[in-house]
């Protein structure tokens, strides 16, 4: 199938390691011009360098910082003159218990996980619809379909992001401009290390604890972050324009549901 992406300009937010990397390696393979950010400037610097690598013929920008913040927002919106594609991540909210968690942790989990990529739709998607192409990508949770009871920050900030998105993805998607969530389920990164750690029984080491978790579900093993990378490369191809305002859970089928 030929996607169309080559010569796209895409956004990938969070995209120096793991789920987000992943993306903007497959959005590249696709021969689409992608950038770099994450707060560690030497990995973005290292990763936008593979990347070049491995992808001689696509464009490759680094922009270091804080996706969370106006001024890195801002030179992330700006990156590209037309930007075609926006993958919006972020790291996730620590786990915990609610009872302990102040307003301040509130808002950092709503800053990081829904108001960030609100604002970086609302610097973008207009110039999308003008152009009549856009492909908005937002990668949330598995949790935001069946909630992570030791993840109520995630929970909580992904849905509002996923709410407010069901409602603007049907007002953008007759210039072409979809938008669709993405929603991990256990996929080899270091975050499903971190979230993995506490969650070991006792005597249990880290290590036995996620191969057991990966033997417990249904496809016997953890997602591989290139398949992550695929599915984000189908929703923002030419072909799938018909397709908006969706929740694509990627988890081998640990989600017991029929719909
Ligand atoms: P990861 O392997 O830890 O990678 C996170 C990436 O995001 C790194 O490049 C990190 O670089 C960057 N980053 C984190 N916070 C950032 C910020 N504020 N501004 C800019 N860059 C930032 O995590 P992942 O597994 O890819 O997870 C991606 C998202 O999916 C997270 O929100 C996670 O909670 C969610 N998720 C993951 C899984 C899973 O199993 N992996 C499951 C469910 C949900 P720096 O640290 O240098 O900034």
């Amino acid at each position: 199938m030929k996607t169309g992406l080559a010569g796209r300009k895409a956004i990938v937010c969070a995209s120096s390691k793991g789920l987000g990397r992943a993306c903007a390696e497959a959005l590249a393979a696709e021969g689409c011009d992608v950038l770099i950010n994450g707060r560690t400037v030497e990995t973005v610097t290292e990763t936008a360098a593979a990347v070049r690598k491995a992808f001689p013929a696509v464009e490759v920008r680094e922009v270091p910082g804080d996706v969370t913040r106006g001024d890195v927002q801002e030179a992330l919106a700006h990156a590209w003159d037309a930007p075609d594609i926006l993958v919006n991540n972020a790291g996730g909210p620590p786990p915990g218990d609610f009872r302990e968690w102040a307003k301040d942790d509130w808002i950092r989990a709503l800053d990081a996980n829904m108001l960030t990529a609100i604002m970086l739709i609302k610097a973008t998607v207009d110039g999308m619809m003008e152009r009549g192409f856009g492909r908005i990508v937002n990668i949330t949770s598995a949790a935001v379909k069946s909630p992570i009871e030791t993840l109520g920050l995630s929970n909580g900030a992904r849905a509002g992001l996923t709410g407010f998105c069901a409602g603007l993805a049907r007002q953008t998607v007759a210039r072409n401009v979809t938008i669709n969530g993405l929603l991990p389920g256990p996929f080899a990164t270091d975050r499903l290390r971190q979230t993995m750690t506490g969650r070991a029984a006792s005597g249990e080491s880290l290590e036995e604890a996620m191969a057991r978790e990966a033997r417990d579900n249904p496809a016997g093993r953890f997602g591989d972050p290139d398949e992550f990378g695929a599915a984000c490369v189908f929703l923002c191809s030419a072909q799938a324009g018909f397709i908006t305002g969706q929740n694509l859970v990627l988890d081998g089928g640990a989600f017991r549901g029929t719909l």
